[in-house]
């Protein structure tokens, strides 16, 4: 199936070429592993796992590459100032850089499995890779990119990169127009970025590596290329990140990768639109109270049910997070799942693999086009209510629509199917019973009782046109 991507370099939606038939190799900028990972970073995490699930479900070999940021990034990214991310969350939690960001990539894992996200197949770390780094500036060096800052460090000169801007649009003019007004005088452009901080003379930082222009440590922009190149080749399809990363972060790893290896170091660069908080601003980390995974859960809702309310928006429009929009989200999933329960019940008929075929591809074929998963569940709903497709083979295409877009519906249905079929205690069967006689005589102060109690006893009686029927409590 043809696979289309909006590629932000070009504006437009591609029919995907990859550089080597059948295979594909993506790299997503990972966490930075300071603090717990926001819903929105997650936005991100459960693009990147349904943009790999798209591609499986197609036949290809995906070689997925995610980075860990452990290391060197300031809080104002766009003049390379301010505090060290990693540095300031050890500060705050009262324990070492190197701490934190084992506590944090753990809890982010979980998230990850919760949300039912593939793991990568790579996830290196920034600090795995100083020695990669600093080679890197060096190919600049002996290329003429780069200059010191006396006291600050070594900066790539943005205006000897003609293509500079080019993934937003922008010119290295345009940028300038529309930079900062405040920037680092010692700068020769605006636009110009630290690829090596000096450590401040006067701290000892946690973090920080000999190089051969002093200590101190890599800029934020070079761990992705050296981790990238490394991983996938020089050359490789696919970069994702969320849409905050094209205007600086990638615009700079561009500017780093081809002057070296040649253009175009990438093929297609996704990028994912932002959530945003209730004031309709982007959800942030920087800004002290934000909502994480915990939020969800402490809730009781499953994890699984906000990657389903991603997987009914679209990547390239932004979503406003509310408990409203998750609580109608669950109502919807639920019902899905009830559907695919009452499959079970009688599922003894053949696949029919014509039909199969056809359902496949209509789920498929909006995924495949630009990732459109909502229209992908549209078909789902047809499937479900297409009365010339039997339970077995609605089933097998429902273990299709899993691997796709991840939302464990059938795991769900069956452990709903085993409860409602489980069979109900003696005692509780004759309480209902009663129940039952109790309503026929009108007496419904003793059937209301009756329902109590089996309802503290863990079961729910349902009325039935033969009588009732009793379920297991989840
Ligand atoms: P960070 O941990 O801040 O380095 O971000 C990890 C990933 O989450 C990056 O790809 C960011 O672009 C993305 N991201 C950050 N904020 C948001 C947001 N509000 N919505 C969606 N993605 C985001
Ligand atoms: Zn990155």
């Amino acid at each position: 199936m043809q696979i289309r991507l909006f590629n932000t370099l070009s504006r437009k939606i591609e029919d995907f070429v990859p550089i080597k038939q059948n295979h594909v190799g993506f790299y997503s900028c990972g966490p930075t592993v300071y603090h717990y990972a926001h819903l929105g970073n997650l936005r991100t995490m459960v693009h990147n796992d349904l943009l790999k699930r798209m591609f499986l479900a197609n036949g290809f070999d995906v070689h997925h590459v995610m980075n860990i940021t452990d290391v060197g990034h300031l809080t104002n990214e766009d003049d390379d100032s301010g505090e060290d991310k990693m540095e300031k969350g050890a500060a705050r939690d009262h324990k070492s850089v190197w701490d934190i960001a084992k506590f944090y990539l753990d809890e982010f894992l979980r998230d990850m499995d919760d949300l039912n996200n593939m793991r990568p197949t790579d996830m290196p770390r920034a600090t795995e890779y100083i020695t990669e780094q600093i080679e890197l500036i060096q190919k600049l060096e002996k290329l003429g990119y780069t200059y010191e800052i006396p006291n600050d460090g070594i900066y790539y000169d943005t205006s000897k990169f003609l293509d500079y801007g080019a993934l937003t649009g922008g010119s290295l003019s345009g940028q300038r127009a529309g930079a900062r007004v405040e920037f680092n005088n010692e700068k020769r452009n605006p636009t110009d970025f630290a690829l090596w901080k000096y450590s401040p003379k006067d701290v000892k930082r946690q973090m920080e590596w000999d190089s051969p222009w002093g200590v101190g440590f890599p800029g934020w922009h070079t761990e992705c290329c050296v981790m990238s190149m490394k991983l996938l080749g020089e050359h490789f399809d696919i970069h994702t990140g969320g849409e905050d990363l094209s205007r600086v972060h990638h615009t700079n790893e561009i500017a780093q990768s081809e002057p070296i290896v040649g253009k175009p170091w990438v093929h297609y660069w996704v990028h994912f639109s932002f959530l945003l908080d209730k004031s309709g601003d982007k959800m942030a980390k920087s800004k002290g109270e934000f909502l994480g995974m915990d939020a969800v859960r402490n809730r009781n809702i499953d994890p699984i049910i906000y990657r389903y309310w991603i997987v009914l928006g679209h990547f390239q429009s932004q979503l406003a997070f509310s408990f409203e929009a998750l609580e109608s989200a669950a109502a919807g999933y639920k019902n899905l799942v009830r559907k695919i329960a009452d499959l079970m019940n009688d599922n003894s008929g053949e696949i029919d693999q014509d039909l199969y075929q056809q359902w496949h591809d209509k789920i498929l074929a909006p995924v495949s086009d630009n990732l459109k998963t909502a229209e992908s569940l549209v078909a789902v709903q047809d499937l479900l209510k297409d009365k010339t497709v039997n339970n077995a083979t609605k089933l097998a295409l429902m273990n299709f629509v899993d691997d796709l877009l991840g939302l464990k519906l059938v795991e769900n249905a069956k452990k709903l199917h085993d409860l409602e079929s489980a069979d109900a205690p003696e005692e509780i069967k004759t309480m209902a019973q009663k129940r039952l006689e109790a309503k026929k005589s009108r007496d419904f102060a003793t059937a209301d009782e009756l329902r109590n109690q089996i309802d503290n006893a863990g079961w729910t009686v349902m009325d039935t046109v033969d009588g009732f029927k009793l379920v297991k409590k989840q």
